[in-house]
């Protein structure tokens, strides 16, 4: 022993400015800008539901099956010890329990079967407290809810299916359809050659008699959720390519051929299972006119779009909670973090972004709610569809990388929620269009839906007055449009004209519902150029404490 060594008055294991976890709060009541959004939306009857989940979600429990169910990934086991096909995926109970939570709040068929003002605008909130959980059970959620929509131009089918899809009892069993208590759809749209060019699918379906059944043959390469019971999956029939709805048992209650060939090793959405899966002669059933595959699919991939921006406006808001949960508990140099002037700066930013997320995410969802009944708002939510989708995506990706660095390392370790938040972000961007696919669509619904034009720019006038720096944006938005849409060559501006879009919603949103401080801070840093190239650059003049307060 060392006679000169100094004393040591603090146990090694003695466990100093560390953040305690964040549990027991109410992912609803804790949050004012979605609070606020679903009573202007006309949801407020949801306002019950919506708060007992928030409250179930933050609980430490269902807080540890987000983190079981990813850690015990599915595994897939394609045939039996006798070598017989099986073609079935086990997941953990976890998986089962966040699935039986999401169908029990009707996640997967709210607007459908409660036919009140402001259907979507319950759902999204609901999925927005699901999404912040955990990421991937909510695909088959959002396939489920999509696949109506589609299904719905077979009227036929929808009849015979829709009893079971709208339960809200979970039955994971593999067991033909009609033997279940609930049933659940996927898509299978993506081949090995190409998931964006989807004409050039190569599954061929030849019809069976001179009936609506046809015979399915060939691939698909990437088929999320395998264990739903039907998957809506385009294929080249005679005319064309075209829809169908293939279950995975066949009237006669056998096995139908749907093949599982392995489970993809996904970055992140580990949760979930996503398939390579072979069609060899399987039955399935024709949706919509033979030919027409593409317009009968797209309803399912806008609903999905819909989802997709829900998705994202939910993982930054995971993201900033945790990050400000982490500032108001860590020190460092003497002060918390959050009293640091430039992790100020941060944090109000990331805040900024999440609340711009959510405001447009529920915009969007009121207009699938009017859409029936308002063709403008029918027409407003198919653009605003893929201008959300397109610019949520992407901000979640940065966004959420921004706030997992405010947690330090420990953002940076399995044990946080950040690494699954930052892992699940990119994924939203991909799917139901990726961005580039998703920018194109844009400026094709502008070329050929001119009152998709009309009520984007009669929404963005609305405000006219309000703001001369949102107004002389917009002006030039106008510009640019006219510009973009006369131009044969316009391609490659198609991002630059779907970020100006997004941005252009969004201040119109936030002059509307935010707080002065957040409205006046949105239009300095994203419309009037006073930002830099990273979060944290807000400029000196926004009233950082009156953000940071606000809203938590
Ligand atoms: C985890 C996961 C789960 C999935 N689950 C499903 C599922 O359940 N069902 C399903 O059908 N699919 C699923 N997909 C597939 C997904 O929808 C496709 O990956 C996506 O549509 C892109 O298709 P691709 O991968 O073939 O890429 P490509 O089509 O090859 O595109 C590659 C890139 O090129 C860009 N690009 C394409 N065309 C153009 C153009 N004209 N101009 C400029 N850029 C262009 C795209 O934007 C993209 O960035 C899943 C994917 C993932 C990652």
């Amino acid at each position: 022993m060392n006679p000169a060594a100094p004393a040591i008055e603090t146990p090694v294991d003695d466990v100093l400015n560390q953040v305690p976890p964040l549990t027991n709060y109410n992912l609803f009541l804790t949050d004012g800008t979605l609070l606020a959004a679903v009573e202007r939306s006309g949801a407020g009857w949801a306002r019950e539901q919506v708060t007992e989940l928030g409250r179930l979600l933050g609980t430490e429990e269902v807080q540890r099956w987000g983190f079981d169910a990813n850690e015990n990934t599915p595994v897939l086991h394609t045939h039996d010890r006798f070598g017989n096909r099986r073609d079935e995926v086990v997941f953990h109970p976890s998986w089962h329990n966040l699935m039986r939570t999401a169908i029990a709040n009707r996640v997967h068929i709210l607007p459908w079967v409660e036919k009140r003002k402001g259907a979507h605008v319950a759902r999204a909130a609901l999925m927005m407290l699901t999404s912040q959980n955990e990421g991937g059970h909510n695909c088959p959620i959002s396939m489920t809810f999509s696949g109506v929509a589609t299904l719905r131009s077979e009227p036929d089918l929808a009849q015979q299916w829709e009893p079971r899809i709208f339960s809200s009892e979970y039955d994971p069993r593999f067991a033909p359809a009609p033997e279940k208590k609930g049933v659940l759809l996927g898509m299978g749209m993506t081949e090995k050659q190409g998931g964006s060019d989807v004409r050039a699918n190569t599954t061929r379906a030849e019809r069976l008699g001179r009936s609506n059944e046809y015979l399915i043959t060939g691939h698909k390469w990437f088929c999320s959720a395998p264990m739903c019971d039907a998957f809506l999956i385009l294929a080249q029939a005679p005319k064309g390519l075209s829809c169908f709805l293939l279950p995975r048992w066949t009237p006669t209650g056998e096995r139908n051929h749907f093949y599982i060939q392995r489970l993809k090793n996904k970055m992140g959405n580990r949760s979930n299972a996503s398939a390579e899966v072979e069609f060899a002669q399987a039955w399935a059933q024709l949706v919509g006119e033979e030919g027409r595959g593409v317009s009968t699919i797209i309803e399912m991939v806008n609903h999905t779009r819909l989802d997709c921006a829900i998705g994202s406006a939910a993982l930054m808001r995971q993201a900033v909670v945790q990050a400000m949960h982490h500032a108001r508990h860590r020190r460092a140099f003497g002060k918390l973090l959050i009293d640091q002037p430039l992790m100020r700066n941060v944090l109000a930013d990331l805040l900024i972004e999440s609340e711009a997320a959510t405001l447009l995410m529920v915009r969007l969802a009121s207009a699938f709610d009017a859409r029936e009944a308002d063709p403008g708002e029918r027409a407003f939510a198919r653009i605003t569809a893929a201008i959300a989708k397109y610019w949520l995506c992407k901000r979640a990706c940065m966004q959420v990388g921004e706030a997992l660095e405010c947690l330090g390392g420990n953002g940076f370790v399995e044990e946080s929620i950040m690494p699954r938040l930052y892992r699940e972000a990119p994924l939203n961007s991909i799917w139901e269009g990726s961005g580039n696919v998703i920018c194109l669509d844009i400026l094709r619904a502008l070329a050929k839906e001119p009152l998709a034009l009309e009520v984007l720019m009669h929404e963005l006038r609305q405000n006219r007055g309000a703001d001369a720096r949102l107004n002389k944006f917009v002006q030039a938005l106008e510009t640019q449009l006219s510009q973009t849409t006369r131009d044969p060559n316009s391609e490659a501006q198609a991002r630059n004209l779907a970020e100006s879009l997004a941005l252009a919603l969004q201040a119109n949103l936030m002059v509307r519902h935010s707080s002065p401080a957040m409205a006046e801070a949105f239009l300095l840093s994203r419309l009037n150029g006073e930002h830099g190239y990273t979060f944290g650059t807000l400029p000196a003049s926004v009233d950082l404490g009156s953000i940071l307060s606000s809203n938590h």
